[in-house]
């Protein structure tokens, strides 16, 4: 660490990193009338939220839209003139091993690969945890016998996995519940594909958060799943979907929040990065400096320029787990001492190609294949979307560019298949794997000169499973921060995964960060005065 001598440059406030967290943060500080700067070390903004072109159409590469949860998002997407909107497709399904033994039920679509069935998700369903136990849907999937366990949960007292002494995964918390057969075939599978994690390396409170709470108040998960839906349906926002995306595509949201921060005063740095923070007699200041790549597009970007010190009665730091701790070495009574689980490799595959038979939505807006043992799987991808469908307007310009004269060459479409889980290696991905993948999960085999663009996109660990422990972590690191003023911290790392929890935990950051004292000496490098 090398602190420059030179004379600081001041800013109203710095967020240090520019994905959706950094962003919000920002915004929130212009509406309070502050000028911020923003840097972020890679040379765009939006950070896993991002765009990109494949077959001439600007699609999500990353996160592609969120669950509802509060409002702050929604708020922020109404602020901006965007507008919510749910998936098209009618639904999306999983795709599962043979139940064993027992009657899979009515309503299975049968797939002749090793047994492995198509399934509808459920109708009334939080990450596949069922309302109603008994339901049709439910029994197709897990058969008459995992159905009658998942019911007895409304017979169980509901301190049952809810205590403070009960494990705080969200796995143990599923299965004490509901038994095995809910976990493994619905919850599973559905978690592994969000999260690219196991249940069992997840803290529920953090995936589901307040669902443990509503157990113990309302006396059963199931009740608390019903009100979880109830509550949803009542915000009636992209049609009362479980998932919602900004019309046009997530990346609308970051480019809209980077223009309106800009149009308040604020200044946006691409390919800058922070690169150590440390208190001054009036607030903060933090090193930073011109970035260029790391060694993969994955890894972080590296310092590379002279660096430019900037002094700032607020900080924000919105950026990864690894950098904040860096930079929250320098702040005074914060044990950064803190091991951040390693993410799984994340590989996407998006195809464009000319497929008729795929204007039928044989897999609805996409699928979710469940997680099981080397060679059980006649698929090596985890899931499957059928963009065209799900968010029409990609089928809308993908039609416009590349139609022909003949109806046949206007079934232009576009699918994303995702690679890679926990403890796998890094999977390769070649197109003809995916073309095979896609003919054993859609039925339709798309011959190689028919693809008209494609993309692999790597998002190789970034994102770490929240485990009980890291959490706990987390909150007393966020504790220890708390009383530095002048300084927050937020990003997916402490406020959760998933776009809805950072936006929220984002903006209620710097909103108090607004409100920091601003004539007063804050901080001291002996500590907090
Ligand atoms: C493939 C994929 C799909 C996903 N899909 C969804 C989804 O559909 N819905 C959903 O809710 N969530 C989804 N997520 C999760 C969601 O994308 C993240 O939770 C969220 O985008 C994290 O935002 P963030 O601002 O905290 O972090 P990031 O987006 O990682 O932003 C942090 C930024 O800080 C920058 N930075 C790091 N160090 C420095 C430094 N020293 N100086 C300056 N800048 C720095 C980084 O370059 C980065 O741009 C997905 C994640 C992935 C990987």
């Amino acid at each position: 660490m090398s602190y420059s001598q030179q004379t600081p440059v001041t800013y109203d406030a710095l967020v240090v990193g520019g994905g959706i967290g950094g962003l919000a943060a920002a915004w929130e500080l212009t509406r309070a009338g502050l000028r911020p700067l923003l840097i972020e070390a890679r040379g765009y903004t939006g950070g896993l939220v991002a765009g990109g072109a494949i077959g001439g159409v600007r699609m999500d590469l990353g996160a592609e839209g969120f669950v509802i949860r509060g409002d702050a998002i929604t708020q922020m997407v109404d602020a901006l003139g965007l507008e919510v909107v749910g998936p098209s497709g009618g639904g999306a399904r999983l795709f599962l091993p043979p139940l064993g033994g027992a009657d899979a039920g009515p309503g299975a679509e049968p797939d002749p690969a090793r047994g492995w069935r198509l399934h509808r998700f459920l109708r009334d369903a939080y990450l596949g945890i069922p309302a109603d136990p008994l339901a049709d849907d439910v029994v197709a999937v897990i058969g008459a016998d995992g159905a009658a366990r998942a019911a007895r949960d409304a017979e169980l007292a509901g301190s049952v996995g809810t205590s403070p002494q009960d494990p705080a995964d969200l796995a143990a918390f599923v299965r004490t519940r509901m038994g095995e057969a809910v976990l493994d075939r619905l919850v599973r599978p559905i978690v592994a594909g969000i999260h690219t994690a196991d249940p069992a390396d997840l803290a529920a409170d953090t995936v589901a958060p307040g669902l443990r709470q509503a157990t113990a108040r309302l006396g059963s998960l199931q009740a608390a799943v019903t009100e979880m839906l109830e509550r949803r349906r009542a915000r009636r926002r992209g049609g009362g979907a479980a998932d919602v995306t900004v019309a046009g595509g997530l990346f609308r949201l970051t480019d809209a929040l980077r223009a309106a921060i800009e149009a308040a005063g604020g200044r946006v740095l691409t390919r800058t990065g922070a690169q150590w923070l440390r208190p001054a007699d009036d607030g903060w200041e933090v090193g930073i400096a011109p970035t260029t790549r790391g060694a993969t597009p994955s890894a972080e970007p590296v310092a590379a320029g002279p660096e430019q010190v900037v002094r700032t009665r607020r900080v924000m730091l919105a950026c990864s787990a690894t950098a904040a701790l860096r930079l929250l070495a320098g702040a005074p009574g914060v044990d950064t001492a803190l091991e951040v689980p390693v993410g799984s490799p994340i590989a996407r595959f998006t195809l464009v190609a000319r497929a008729p038979e795929l204007t039928g939505a044989p897999v609805g807006s996409g699928l979710l294949v469940a997680p099981a043992a080397p060679g059980q799987v006649p698929v090596r991808a985890k899931a499957l979307s059928h963009l065209s469908v799900k968010w029409p307007w990609i089928g809308e310009e993908l039609r416009r560019l590349h139609g022909g004269a003949a109806p046949e060459q206007d079934e232009v479409h576009a699918l994303r298949l995702s690679y890679g889980r926990p403890g796998e290696p890094r999977p390769q991905v070649e197109l003809d794997d995916v073309l095979n993948d896609v003919a054993v999960l859609t039925g339709v085999r798309i011959p190689r000169a028919d693809v008209i663009d494609s993309m692999l996109v790597r998002w190789d660990g970034t994102l770490p499973p929240v485990t009980p422990a890291y959490r706990e972590r987390t909150r007393r690191l966020l504790a220890e921060v708390a009383p530095l003023e002048g300084l927050a911290v937020t990003g997916a790392w402490v406020a959760g995964t998933g776009i809805a929890a950072v936006v929220a935990h984002a903006r209620e950051q710097a909103a108090a960060l607004a409100g920091a004292d601003s004539t007063s000496r804050v901080v001291t490098p002996e500590g907090h005065v």
